[in-house]
């Protein structure tokens, strides 16, 4: 069975047996590949007694970690060990096949590394959970910082996910849509593009693109590529996308800035320079007993104490400068507001139909937009080219809706919908695209679920049925 993993062509079996070096395989024979010198010198300088620990660390296996769905509500990993930082992350004892388990298709859970998941807690402290924010993540792909913070919103807040490089785009949409929230918009632009939302968001985040070097051990292009000079480079990109970045945020709201990285150029000196551009650097309170590092100008997690990778972050508020933007409250003018008269269509579709305002797109897609957002929304769609709004429901054909995936997935599905309960192996074929068929399967639009989570749709004919996973969803992996 080739799983993805091995395609990657990466086997962390391998990662401990030599000091000082990982290993990756090509073909059948394998090459070792040290972690670059100069690096290794500057931890040593850097981390003084403490080196030989953050070296044994960096040779020993990457933890696995996921995070549940709250909003999906999967009872799973109950007995995992808990990720002490958020309450739905837990430690998983060996990494399985993701791509054999339906829930993760179902949106069930992320897999995200632990560290990563600190940004709640500074969210938390900050500006709370389950408020009415707008936030944004200006390097969202693959969405694991943006499904943390959708959560931490719950349905009160608006979310726009930014990725600049086009092919990362589509995997950040289908991990949001897997995830189900509605009060998500996806954009595909260079952080200088956002000009005409200055100051409109409460919440920035800049996950930055780095060096990598907190990712060495599970990721040996990290180590391949490194070099001082890509610290460099990778220092002055994030100096441009901050310096875009800051104008976003309005006054008194916060920029998190994060890396996965260790150095100093990347990480100290770029929050300094942000508490020089009107930002004051802002202290949390993080137990001791998690391991986080803290310096001067942010938090560190470094390997040999926090379960983790090398994450950095730090959080910043806005002092001065930007004031919120006057919002715009028109949809996109190439979008048809939907018939008063047909929006019975919708009830059993959604659970709260009431809640949303519906359009139809020049490409006949139905969309639905959260009322209590649309101002955000539409602010949105009138200062961003390339971006994506709205709860997409499908189609309308001869008056009968043809529901899209999207809406399989959301959490804001009804929650009569027919379901046809299926087995392990029948979800797998489900999502291989194949068509399943059993008699007792009530006729017409059915969720195929696994463990009660809804992984697309079926239309249950009288002798079979027809599955509508969209195609580039479906798994390639062999059963
Ligand atoms: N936040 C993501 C998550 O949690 O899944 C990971 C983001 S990754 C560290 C950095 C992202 O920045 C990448 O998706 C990369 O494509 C994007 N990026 C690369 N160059 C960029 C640039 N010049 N401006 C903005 N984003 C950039």
């Amino acid at each position: 069975m080739k799983t993805q993993e091995a395609a990657t062509g990466f086997n962390s079996t391998n990662i401990a047996d030599h000091p000082l070096t990982f290993a990756f395989h090509f073909f059948s024979f394998s090459i070792k590949m040290p972690f670059p010198e100069p690096f290794l010198d500057r931890m040593k300088s850097d981390m003084g007694q403490e080196f030989p620990d953050f070296l044994n660390a960096l040779e020993q296996p990457a933890p696995v970690s996921i995070r549940l769905n709250p909003a999906k509500g999967l009872v799973a990993f109950s007995n995992a060990e808990p990720i002490p930082w958020h309450p739905d992350g837990h430690y998983l004892p060996e990494r399985p096949v993701f791509t054999l388990d339906p829930r993760f298709h179902a949106g069930g859970y992320y897999v995200q590394e632990a560290s990563s998941m600190l940004i709640h807690e500074a969210l938390r402290q900050t500006v709370g959970l389950g408020q009415d924010l707008k936030v944004l993540d200006l390097c969202a792909a693959p969405g694991g910082k943006s499904t943390l913070l959708v959560s931490a919103l719950g349905r009160a807040g608006f979310l726009l996910s930014n990725e600049v490089i086009q092919n990362r785009v589509g995997p950040l949409k289908m991990n949001l849509e897997k995830w189900g929230h509605a009060n998500v918009a996806v954009s595909n632009h260079d952080p200088e593009d956002f000009e005409k939302l200055a100051g409109f968001f409460d919440v920035v985040l800049v996950d930055a693109p780095c060096s990598g070097e907190g990712l060495f051990r599970k990721d040996e292009d990290a180590a391949r590529h490194w070099s001082a000079a890509s610290v460099e480079l990778c220092s002055a990109r994030q100096r441009r996308i901050l310096t875009a970045g800051l104008e976003l945020v309005q006054e008194g709201g916060i920029l998190i800035y994060s890396t996965c990285t260790f150095n100093q150029q990347e990480n100290g000196d770029n929050v300094e320079w942000l508490a020089s551009q009107g930002f004051e650097f802002v202290k949390l309170d993080l137990p001791e007993t998690w391991g986080v590092t803290e310096q001067k100008w942010g938090y560190q997690c470094y390997p040999h104490r926090v379960q983790g990778e090398g994450f950095f972050f730090a959080v910043l508020r806005k002092t001065g400068g930007s004031q919120a933007i006057k919002l715009k409250n028109n949809p996109p003018k190439d979008w048809q507001r939907f018939p008063e008269k047909q929006l019975s269509i919708f009830e059993g579709w959604l659970s709260q139909p009431s809640d949303f305002a519906f359009f139809t797109k020049p490409d006949d897609a139905i969309v639905a937009v959260p009322l209590v957002l649309a101002d955000s929304f539409f602010t949105v769609g009138a200062s961003l080219k390339r971006r994506s709004l709205g709860l997409e429901i499908g189609e309308l054909k001869k008056n009968d809706l043809v529901p899209s995936h999207t809406l399989a997935l959301a959490n804001e599905l009804h929650p009569d919908l027919p379901k046809a309960d299926l087995s392990k192996d029948q979800a797998l074929h489900f999502l291989k695209k194949e068509n399943l068929w059993e008699t007792d399967w009530q006729r017409g639009w059915t969720l195929a679920s696994f463990e009660g989570l809804p992984i697309g749709w079926m239309k249950v004919l009288d002798n079979r049925s027809n599955n509508y996973l969209p195609t580039n969803w479906r798994i390639r992996m062999d059963l």
